[in-house]
């Protein structure tokens, strides 16, 4: 049988970590078992689902950079794969579950229901839900009701007295007393949209869904879910609940422990092929004997190759942000110079690193002008990309990169005198440091690599009689901005002799005006 597996996202609110280790587990075991991957939107709260969410799933899912096989989208030979779109299904099949008496109309006003739920509050009761007030109604009488247009509920007629029984891949058997679960819960409200339960059920059996790998907090639907594919007659689809994903404090990963939605990942920075990597590790191991790999970084067909819902973890996972930081981190190193910018630049653009507009022009301008996010040139695109080789191994964060290079592309500006000035030295020292640097920068900018240039600086330190990093210190503020920045030898090389010239004099009239 054809391993088909499905994520079934319903769009009342922004896709997250949860979801999205959802659909990477199912698209892993789909890839792994050569089988297919859908996407089924499950709308059918009609007063939660919203277009906007339908867009977050497509944008999260088009950064990811990984998709279904078959979904809303793209058609596929089970379409429509959008729930809104099915109603006419599950009206007939609620239809054929009221044939068969596994059904029953349902006439109870939210008000009753409302006024049993406070009845049983104030009498201390234990049980919860429907009081299946209308499960003993004449059938006849019932139709002939809904027949006249009654506003009305189908429910589950669930067979008591049962015990219904599951084996989920990971917790293994499970049972329940029928008794126990949802008291004979709606299918199909009165709009005629079905709930969750009916829609689900009805749909991974049409689908010809072999797997159900969803959240654990699902769990406890299943049982309903079993009882209703047997009462349609059909074979439930293996199940396997997956691992809670939780916060280091052991609770529910939440807005409380940080970012959760994929978005917020995104601006803050995050690679897609980090988080995919970090996010298919919540719960899941890889290893394989002797081929295991420490740290655990795989690309997305490693990960398919290697997915084995036997080697799915019981336990919660714990979300671990610095872990996902230190992956960050790692993928930003295993880019080249030109993929790290091209991943960099939507960043660089919103910042308005790319801004051309000279101060003059940006006093005249309109506020709306001046917000105006730029492309680059092409010298900036050029200088962009070998920007990235310098900040390759410090950046964190994608959004880190574009301040951390801004001073190649505008002067930055001239700090306080003090900064200049090495450790034990004085201002006219400082002053004399920066002529000879002005002295030696056009040769300094040609050095081909960094050990040239510093060995050009040890022998023109040595020649005046200065220690080698006193020369470097006001050199690096001149060109910088920082004492602190990116590595100095090759921004003069990205600069250019002329440019490195002018920053030296600049910094020259500063430091001596002060005297
Ligand atoms: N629509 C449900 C959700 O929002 C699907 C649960 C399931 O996979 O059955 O997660
Ligand atoms: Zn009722």
């Amino acid at each position: 049988m054809e391993t088909r597996v499905r994520y079934a996202p319903s769009p009342t609110g922004l896709q997250h970590i949860g979801g999205i280790r959802t659909a990477l587990f199912n698209c892993l075991f789909a890839r792994s078992k050569n089988g297919r991957f859908i996407l089924r939107l499950e709308d059918t709260d009609r007063t939660r689902s919203e277009d906007c969410y339908v867009q977050n799933l497509y944008d999260t899912f088009n950064w990811l950079g990984f998709k279904w096989d078959e979904g809303p989208d793209d058609g596929g030979s089970y379409a429509p794969y959008i729930q809104s779109e099915r109603s006419a299904l599950y009206k007939k099949y609620a239809q054929q579950l009221l044939d068969n008496d596994h059904a029953y109309y349902c006439f109870c006003s939210a008000e009753r229901i409302e006024k049993v739920r406070h009845e049983r509050e104030a009498a201390h009761s234990s049980e919860t839900g429907y009081d299946r007030h209308c499960r003993s109604l004449d059938s006849n009488e019932a139709k002939k009701r809904a027949a006249a247009k009654e506003a009305c509920t189908v429910r589950l007629k669930i067979p008591l007295g049962e015990t219904t029984c599951f084996h989920d891949h990971l917790l293994g058997k499970i049972e329940w007393k029928n008794d126990d679960v949802n008291p004979d819960p709606v299918l199909l409200k009165s709009d005629g949209f079905p709930t969750y339960h009916l829609a689900n059920v009805v749909d991974d059996h049409l689908m010809e869904i072999s797997h159900v790998l969803r959240a654990q907090e699902w769990l406890s639907s299943t049982p309903l879910h079993v009882i209703m594919y047997k009462c349609f007659g059909w074979t439930p689809p293996e199940f396997c609940h997956l691992p809670m994903v939780m916060g280091q404090d052991g609770k529910k990963l939440s807005k409380r422990h940080g970012a959760t939605s994929i978005d917020e990942f995104r601006r803050q920075g995050y690679l897609p092929d980090a988080l995919i990597n970090y996010v298919a590790l919540l719960g899941a191991s890889y290893e394989e004997g002797s081929d295991a790999k420490h740290p655990d970084i795989y690309t997305m067909e490693e990960l398919a190759k290697r997915f084995n819902l036997d080697k799915l973890n019981k336990a919660p996972a714990v979300f671990d942000y610095k872990k996902l930081e230190w992956y960050n981190g790692q993928y930003i190193r295993m880019k080249t110079d030109e993929e790290l910018a091209h991943l960099c630049l939507p960043y660089a653009v919103k910042t308005g690193l790319f801004n051309n507009l000279t101060e003059a022009q940006r006093d005249i301008d309109t506020e709306e002008e001046k917000s105006k996010e730029e492309k680059p040139t092409a010298r900036q695109r050029e200088i962009f990309i070998a920007a990235m080789a310098l900040v390759k191994e410090r950046l964190v964060f994608l959004n880190e990169a574009p301040e951390k290079i801004a001073y190649l592309f505008k002067e930055p500006q001239i700090p306080a005198v003090e900064e200049f000035i090495p450790k034990k030295s004085n201002l006219a020292n400082t002053i004399e440091l920066l002529s000879y640097a002005q002295e030696i920068i056009k040769p300094l900018t040609e050095m081909l690599d960094d050990t040239q240039a510093e060995n050009l600086i040890k022998t023109e330190a040595e020649k005046r009689n200065v220690k080698p990093g006193d020369l470097l210190m006001p050199l690096r503020v001149a060109i910088t901005g920082s004492r602190i920045s990116p590595p100095l030898f090759g921004s003069l090389r990205i600069l250019g002799a002329q440019c490195s010239a002018e920053r030296i004099k600049r910094a020259l009239e500063k430091v001596t005006s002060d005297i």
